[in-house]
């Protein structure tokens, strides 16, 4: 910024440097309007709060003070306002240190003690539309007015209209001034300069052409001078922190800025006022603002944003906001979740894109404690910028998200704790005045030093932690404290179940020789091969920084072995039944895998395979049923379809089967956890429920709903139900063995120790 240049729209001031170690003095202030009132700070200059009310022209040709001389001077005194300096200086951790540095010790809060910063004027209410349809445009010129008159009303703003009491520092109001054309094109080409002007001449009829053929953006012949001012607006406020003349700034701007692109106005943004801020922050202060975080927490991806600094190493771009696959606004897949950056700025570019809108303060709590902060403190910025949209605020018609005031104004103050509390907010979309004057208040408040706001809600969304889960693992190759690493898309190998199942199947001919039962893959899922063995369960620790699964912190449980051990030993034959929760297939590796959903149908079908080839050849007579959790539903099936008619079996065997299987098959026991308890019944073979009963022992965990008081007793179609005290399968089969060994070994006792078939 050099001295003279922003002098433009009004009367121009200068002051001292503020501290130090500015590089130079320099114009501070531009004063705005007519009305000249140099400096002002409420307890100092009471009588500067001249008569204007909120958003009138007097408003703001006031109050551009930045604070008066002999404020500054305190700081100026002691050599060095800034903290930078003896910030980092820890005589506690020398261990020769006798206090020598205790001359370099500041008495006070020397940053606590400087104002928040606060950019409004009202003349960036001037652009809007030309034409004004039925409905109003919902980037409402009223938007910023409703925003700092909500300031004024908390008594934050040395403004007449202020309620009473006064905060006692109130905002320091930071003068907003034209950005110069040499500024707007470090981002943008020239030619869109040129075109953004060329709408000052243009006649109305003109202008509403233009409106039509542009996406989403409206024009007036104050376009133009009203884009100047918002990023200048943002320029000014962002250097004001940046230089530390402000503890922190609001900037109460618009017209938007974040969808602005290189070349093309859009989604109502002309000239990209984050963007143009940050380059012109990086490239006056140099190595003191190198490295610039832009947080940018509206609704919609700030494509243009990422556009600007896609490839730049020193500028952070973080969005969060709602992609819906690439159909929400400003469309396509710019705004995914795997757009990193490329060349130096590769990881330098964070999309966490949201499913869906009603999204809510447990959602944005969690993506900024688990990707948001340590990626920000990793990057450790120099100066941070939030692109301020506050569209995702509940009451947003456009945003459809349900987001507090009180949880923006956490987010503020977690990123407060950045680059030594260098924090600019800017405003940029947001469109229920309420919400966003709410939002912006209880931003500004936490800026001021008030806590943030308790929270109602913080639980996350399923929806959140799978999409914070993906950006996490994906980011983890371009951040070192980011974890899990991704490693596994790079392995091929093996699922565990496959693994295990080869194990077990070893282990299982090794102790009782089973052997797997082949299994003709047309007639049964391919997915069965080799699973008609035991059901194991794995419990694990994961690492917890790289959250890896280690072979050596994992177990498998598999209570059914001492069932099989024993069915063995007793000389009795068995056939175990593994049913499987993923059907794998190849190119899976390293992907979730949720539940086969044709699982139940699988079930019946191999149920009842293994009868008709195996069991039913068998010349066992004493034939009993295990079945545990899932594969319960595949013996009640067996039982009520095999049990009274088969259709495509011949009529004679129709007739022969049931009689065959209720005589063969003595005795059912079932484990049942989570999974509903069927009954087992039939309306042409009325006595199968009383059967069931007499020959059934279900055992149901404790915690499952058919125990609920509020419910009838359960009917005994459902068979003979025991209330287990264990809610857990594994701990149920361990619970009830001696029990069940006893029930079976007395049933085939009874029938002369004849050899039973179980099927699990
Ligand atoms: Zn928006």
């Amino acid at each position: 910024m050099e001295d003279g240049e922003d002098t433009v729209m009004g009367d121009s001031h200068t002051f001292p440097a503020l501290s130090s170690n500015q590089p130079r003095a320099q114009t501070l202030l531009t004063h705005l309007g007519s009305h000249p009132t140099p400096t002002l700070t409420p307890s100092h200059n009471p009588q500067a709060t001249a008569s204007s009310s909120p958003g009138s022209d007097q408003s703001q040709s006031r109050g551009s003070g930045m604070g008066p001389p002999d404020r500054l001077a305190k700081t100026s005194d002691t050599g060095s306002s800034s903290a930078d300096q003896f910030s980092r200086l820890d005589s506690l951790v020398e261990p020769n240190s006798d206090w020598e540095d205790e001359d370099m010790v500041k008495p006070g809060l020397p940053l606590a003690s400087l104002a928040t910063g606060l950019c409004y004027d009202h003349r960036m209410r001037y652009h809007c539309e030309v034409s004004p349809e039925s409905d109003v445009h919902p980037e409402d010129p009223r938007r910023i007015y409703y925003i700092y008159k909500e300031l004024c009303r908390a008594g934050l703003v040395d403004d007449e209209e202020s309620a009473r009491p006064l905060a006692p520092k109130t905002l320091e109001r930071i003068p907003v001034r034209d950005a110069t054309e040499d500024e707007i094109t470090t981002v943008h080409t020239d030619a869109h300069y040129a075109f953004v002007r060329s709408t000052r001449d243009m006649p109305n009829e003109e202008l509403i052409r233009l409106e039509r053929s542009r996406d989403s953006i409206y024009f007036n012949k104050l376009t133009f001078a009203s884009s100047l001012l918002s990023a200048g607006g943002a320029i000014e406020t962002c250097m004001a922190v940046a230089q530390r003349r402000v503890k922190n700034a609001i900037a109460v701007i618009r017209p938007p800025g974040h969808h602005a692109e290189v070349d093309k106005a859009m989604g109502f943004c002309l000239f990209n006022n984050v963007s143009v801020a940050a380059r012109v922050c990086q490239d006056k202060l140099g190595d003191a603002c190198r490295k610039i975080m832009i947080l940018d927490w509206d609704v919609h991806h700030g494509n243009g944003i990422q556009e600007a600094f896609y490839s730049d190493p020193n500028v952070l771009y973080v969005s969060i906001h709602v992609f819906q696959g690439g159909r929400f606004y400003p469309n396509g897949p710019a705004g995914d979740w795997d757009m990193c950056g490329e060349g130096a700025g590769l990881g330098r570019n964070v999309n966490i894109p949201w499913p869906s809108q009603g999204m809510g303060d447990g959602d944005y709590m969690y993506a900024f404690q688990e990707v948001v902060m340590p990626i920000a403190q990793e990057f450790d910025p120099d100066l941070v910028i939030i692109a301020a949209g506050f569209d995702a605020a509940a009451g947003d018609v456009l945003g459809g998200c349900f987001v507090s005031p009180a949880c923006y104004a956490q987010m503020t103050h977690m990123l407060m704790t950045l680059s030594d509390g260098k924090l600019a907010v800017c405003l940029e979309g947001g469109y229920n005045f309420k919400s966003i004057s709410k939002s912006a208040l209880d931003v500004t408040k936490t800026l001021m030093g008030e806590p943030p706001g308790r929270l109602t809600g913080t639980a996350p969304s399923k929806a959140a932690i799978e999409t914070v889960r993906r950006v996490r693992s994906i980011q983890a190759s371009h951040w070192s404290h980011l974890y899990p690493k991704n490693t596994v898309q790079q392995i091929h190998g093996d699922r565990l179940h496959d693994i295990l199942r080869i194990f077990q199947s070893n282990q299982l001919y090794e102790n009782c020789k089973l052997t797997p039962l082949y299994v003709y893959r047309t007639a049964i899922s391919q997915s069965f091969e080799n699973q008609v063995l035991a059901r194991p369960e794995i419990m694990g620790q994961a690492h917890p920084v790289t959250n890896k699964m280690e072979v050596h912190n994992v177990w498998l449980a598999d209570s059914l072995k001492g069932y099989i051990k024993w069915i063995c030993d007793k000389g009795y034959g068995v056939i175990d039944v593994n049913i499987p929760k993923h059907v794998t297939r190849e190119s899976t590796f390293g992907r979730y895998e949720g539940e086969d959903d044709d699982r139940p149908t699988a079930t019946e079908e191999l149920a009842a395979y293994l009868w008709d080839n195996y069991i039913d050849a068998n010349q066992a007579t004493e034939i009993f049923l295990l079945g545990v959790g899932n594969a319960f539903h595949g013996v009640v099936n067996l039982l009520i379809n095999r049990g009274t008619y088969c259709p495509i079996q011949l009529d004679e065997r129709m007739l022969t089967i049931p009689e065959n299987l209720y005589k063969r098959v003595n005795g059912v026991v079932s484990f049942v956890s989570e999974n509903p308890v069927r009954a087992v019944a039939s309306h042409t073979q009325t006595w199968l429920s009383k059967w069931y009963r007499e020959n059934s022992l279900v055992f149901v965990a404790s915690s499952h709903g058919i125990w609920n008081k509020d419910l009838r007793r359960p009917s005994k179609r459902y068979g003979t139900l025991v209330q287990s005290s264990a809610s857990d399968l594994n701990q149920m089969l361990d619970l009830h063995k001696e029990a069940v060994f006893e029930w079976i070994s007395d049933r085939a006792d009874g029938a002369d120790e004849e050899t039973g078939d179980e099927d699990a």
